[in-house]
């Protein structure tokens, strides 16, 4: 069997597609399953199940699993909920907020923004005082919020935003690409309405599938709509189907990625074998002792504060002179990919380094992105090199 990454090719720490386990590369590297196969069916009806315990979601929620990448979620999330000449209000964390407020604009909605600098996120406040201005012009038919903001690696906490959504009559849609199985999330508890994300990020999983739950306000907003959503994003499309594949039976109304499927029960199956909690717990540690090793090489965190930082990745500022091409072809060349940053507004330029997933559990995976960046860095003209970064990984004493 195959045990990881190996020394030979680059470790992949980039916010996503992540490393994925050695059961989950097992599991995507059978044969293309026909989707009307018994074994499939079940596989497709296990995972289902078991995305209502990741996402901790009710059991009367409905599981969505689409072929395509995390926007095509967002998509079916904004098109299911929100009609031509509705009102919707965006919480503003980065570059994925923006695309979704572009999604509801271009499906004729009325979008209100709640604006942030890079780096930021409006308060809780800020946000209760656009609902309520928007809800004078008309109602409020959703809020939006993104949980993690890859762009920054700026985290928002969702559940006082979410109750806000409620006391406006609002449904609410968290955009948890960047989160689900990395951040704490409690769809039922905390009363999201739609909780979506994709297989590339914490489920550790090859990118492909966008992934959501939607509760029963939210089903019912979609038969409520005054014309439906383009056929492939319909939920109610999709809901037989994904009951059919509960119920054990085959169905079709467009090809399910199968091999992704089979890799998606795989990963869930090791996430609740681990515990949620736990998976979340793991990735807060990762992110802890990332930081302090960040620190030891003088980076500074993009957010604008500690508590707005993630679990599921870093976004680091260049130091000043570090040229950001020159310092992510030195990282490669030290064994590990990490990305450049995305947002077109943070000065001085930055750089992303992921950490979800299965390589949360790896601690010697940590350990060598740290001292890739760090020797990257040393041969920039920057920083202390490997040792008091590793060291500060390990929590050990320099
Ligand atoms: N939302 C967030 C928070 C993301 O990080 C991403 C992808 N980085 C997306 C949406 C879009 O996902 P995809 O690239 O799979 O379409």
């Amino acid at each position: 069997m195959h045990q990881g990454p190996d020394q030979d090719r680059p470790l992949l720490m980039i916010p996503g597609p992540v490393e994925v386990s050695p059961a989950v590369r097992e599991a995507y590297a059978v044969p293309p399953p026909s989707h009307r196969v018994p074994e499939l069916i079940e596989s497709f009806g296990r995972a289902l199940g078991m995305m209502r315990r990741v996402w901790r979601a009710g059991e009367g929620s409905q599981p969505f699993v689409l072929a395509g990448g995390g926007t095509a979620g967002m998509e079916m999330a904004a098109l299911n909920l929100v009609a031509a000449g509705e009102r919707a209000v965006l919480v503003e964390t980065g570059f994925f907020s923006r695309r979704m407020a572009e999604m509801l604009r271009r499906a004729g909605a009325h979008v209100t923004v709640v604006p942030a600098a890079a780096g930021d996120a409006p308060a809780a406040g800020r946000v209760a005082e656009a609902l309520a201005e928007a809800r004078r012009m008309g109602p409020v038919k959703a809020l939006f919020v993104t949980h993690v903001d890859t762009s920054t690696g700026v985290l928002i906490d969702p559940g006082p935003l979410l109750a806000l959504a409620r006391e406006h009559g609002a449904l609410s849609v968290v955009d948890g690409v960047c989160s689900a199985a990395g951040e704490e999330f409690r769809t039922a508890e905390w009363g999201a309405d739609v909780f979506l994300t994709a297989s590339q990020k914490a489920l550790s999983l090859p990118p492909g599938l966008a992934l959501m739950v939607a509760g029963d306000a939210a089903l019912a907003a979609r038969e409520a709509l005054p014309s439906p959503p383009p056929l492939y994003l319909d939920w109610q499309a999709w809901r037989p189907i994904m009951r059919a594949y509960e119920e054990g039976t085959p169905s079709y109304f467009s090809t399910p990625a199968t091999n992704l499927v089979v890799a998606l029960e795989a990963g869930l199956a090791e996430i609740l074998a681990d515990g949620v909690e736990a998976r979340v717990e793991r990735h807060r540690r990762a992110a802890r002792a990332l930081r302090a090793a960040w620190g030891a090489l003088g980076l500074n965190p993009v957010p604008a504060r500690t508590e707005l930082i993630a679990n599921t990745l870093s976004a680091l500022r260049l130091p000043p002179g570090v040229d950001l091409r020159i310092l992510l072809g030195r990282i490669k060349e030290h064994g590990v990919i990490v990305a450049a940053g995305i947002h077109p507004d943070v000065e001085g330029g930055y750089f992303r380094v992921g950490h979800m997933g299965w390589t949360v559990t790896r601690p010697e995976l940590l350990r060598r992105t740290v001292d890739a960046v760090a020797r990257a860095l040393a041969d920039c003209g920057h920083g202390p090199g490997p040792g008091p970064a590793v060291a500060a990984l390990e929590g050990e004493p320099d």
